[in-house]
């Protein structure tokens, strides 16, 4: 970078990143069931959007599916961190299956505001993008209430006319493009009403603001994080519009390419909400092993919210019918 002196090779760490707190606490909940109740314990969908995680909870005994249909009578199933739409949770306890929700408390807090507006006769614009999980659950608190708008294409949705208009977002969304989205689709609907507070959750906010600070001084930003995994990709795209040279979402260090570091003298690292650290750690090693061994720590928030176990696993005995 041009304040960094010629041939010094540097690493700035964001911080925060990796877990967030629904995060530990989904991945907790898997674990604590497979302790409580022995597997197979079955998990609909991803637990959370990282493919080592979901590789190492199968190893322990974890059965992922996409849909209940593809659990046994009777067994003990996990709804993800992302939520997961009443009508599945109906099913589940029309087939007399156990659950366990492991919905993270900051899309629950989403999926109420849904219902909320929609019993008080809106209808709802979620932006957000359709094909996440997380968006398939909220848009089931109310079938045919909410409308999906995609933040990129804000300036063509066409919104239904007849009620009052509120707007929610998906948690994982870059605050800058949310806003933006609220500002395009307010000219065509001036009396669109804000909810209570945005959605975007806190680790995803802090997350960007981190990648956001160092991404100036980076010629090259690497992102450890699944691509599937919402926030991850965001963080990317934060850093880029935050001007970063260059900007790479990498699962694990094997994609890391030499051919990246071409000329750069300062990389940024961070990584999404659904990610472990050690694999940050194998990021910085790959990154010492080739003159970058000056790690700088940039901290922009001290982040302390733990969040409690499902209810169904936090009673000593029994607990799951
Ligand atoms: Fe919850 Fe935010 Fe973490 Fe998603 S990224 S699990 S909404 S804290």
């Amino acid at each position: 970078a041009a304040d960094t002196p010629a041939g010094v090779k540097r690493v700035l760490l964001a911080a925060p990143r990796g877990y967030c707190a629904g995060v530990e606490r989904a991945i907790r909940t898997v674990e604590e069931a497979l302790t409580r109740y022995g597997p197979p314990v079955y998990v609909r969908k991803q637990i959370v959007h990282n493919t080592f995680v979901v590789a190492d909870l199968t190893r322990r005994g974890a059965i992922f599916v996409d849909e209940l249909d593809e659990v046994p009578d009777s067994a003990l199933v996990v709804f993800s961190a992302h939520g997961v739409a009443p009508a599945v949770k109906r099913a589940a306890g029309d087939r007399g299956l156990r659950t366990v929700d492991a919905t993270c408390p900051l899309v629950t807090k989403v999926h109420k505001e849904a219902v909320r507006f929609a019993e008080a006769g809106y209808d709802i614009v979620l932006i957000g993008h359709a094909e996440h999980e997380e968006v398939e659950g909220t848009l089931g608190e109310a079938p045919g209430r909410i409308h999906v708008v995609d933040p990129a294409r804000a300036e063509e949705a066409v919104l239904p006319a007849g009620r009052p208009i509120s707007w929610l977002s998906q948690t994982t969304l870059s605050v800058e493009e949310t806003m933006g989205a609220v500002e395009k689709l307010r000219e065509r609907h001036p009396g669109l009403i804000d909810p209570p507070s945005d959605d975007i959750c806190y680790a995803s906010q802090n997350r960007q603001e981190a990648i956001t600070a160092i991404a100036p001084e980076c010629d090259l930003v690497i992102v450890v994080g699944s691509a599937n995994s919402s926030n991850s990709r965001r963080l990317v795209e934060v850093a880029l519009a935050a001007g970063a040279r260059a900007g790479y979402l990498v699962d694990r260090v094997a994609q890391a390419e030499e051919r990246w570091l071409e000329g750069v003298a300062t990389v940024g690292v961070s990584s999404g909400a659904s990610v472990p650290d050690h694999l940050v750690a194998e990021v910085l090693d790959w990154l010492g092993e080739r003159g970058f061994a000056d790690v700088e720590t940039v901290t922009l928030t001290e982040e302390r919210l733990t969040f409690s176990l499902p209810h169904e696993l936090r009673s000593p005995i029994g607990g799951v019918q």
